[in-house]
């Protein structure tokens, strides 16, 4: 669609909220190709009209990225009755772009969460025929051994029967039963079943007790983010992600 409502192309721009751009228009700071605007929500096409702020010609851009640590305890949608979602960990001026998470982490899982109201490019990160992969650290239960590595490289069958396509499997540190220490893992799937990765540990007879993505195709996790915190993209890390 090639228009839009000035107060929402202007607040998307970051000159605030609706109210606080009706209060621009009405100083008379807001001119389009010119000529002074007398109502906010006059339709304006981004690509063709001259738009400017108290003479400053507006940067317009539609598409917003952000790179989230997330936190267990929030969920990846959009909206929820009881929890509390990946959206409400954002500032107003992140969220009135309506952003989406790309793809899902459980409840308890923490870590690289891409979040974009960029339709295509999410689609092209989750298509299944595109075998992005996706990297997770783990601690599991007990000792993780070269034979789970190898049974993960082969493939195995979930509780629902699917069998899973080849999966490398770095273990980091082994584990002890006796001593209650845990396994630390990474572990890289090309695709993206619910569950996948706790459950291909259980297939294997092991539990998951820690969770988080570290990467995304070519996205890495900023290790700067503390979990609830996040950043928008550079410039390289989305030309890369395209
Ligand atoms: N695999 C899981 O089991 N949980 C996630 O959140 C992501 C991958």
């Amino acid at each position: 669609k090639a228009t839009l409502r000035l107060d929402k192309l202007l607040s998307h721009t970051g000159f605030g909220s609706r109210s606080e751009i009706k209060l621009l228009v009405k100083k008379g700071l807001v001119m389009v190709n010119d000529r002074l605007v007398k109502d906010s929500g006059v339709q304006v096409n981004p690509g063709r009209d001259r738009i400017t702020v108290d003479g400053e010609a507006v940067q317009y851009r539609e598409f917003i990225y952000l790179m989230l640590n997330k936190p267990q305890g929030v969920i990846s949608a959009t909206e929820d009755t009881r929890d509390r979602t990946v959206i409400d960990l954002l500032d107003a001026s992140h969220a009135h772009f309506e952003p989406f998470p790309v793809g899902r982490l459980d409840k308890d899982t923490e870590g690289l969460l891409l979040l974009t109201n960029d339709g295509k490019l999410a689609h092209n990160l989750l298509s299944p025929r595109k075998h992005v992969p996706k990297t997770y650290f783990a601690e599991v239960e007990g000792a993780v051994t070269e034979e789970d590595a190898e049974a993960f490289a082969r493939g195995v069958a979930l509780d629902d029967g699917y069998v899973t396509m080849p999966a490398r499997l770095n273990i980091l540190a082994t584990g002890n039963p006796h001593t209650g220490q845990v396994s630390k893992i990474e572990l890289t799937i090309m695709e993206g079943k619910f569950h996948q990765v706790k459950r291909m540990f259980q297939a294997v007879g092991k539990r998951v007790v820690f969770l988080k993505r570290i990467s995304m195709g070519t996205l890495l996790l900023d290790e700067h983010l503390s979990p609830g915190e996040y950043r928008e993209l550079s410039e390289t890390e989305l030309l890369q992600l395209q």
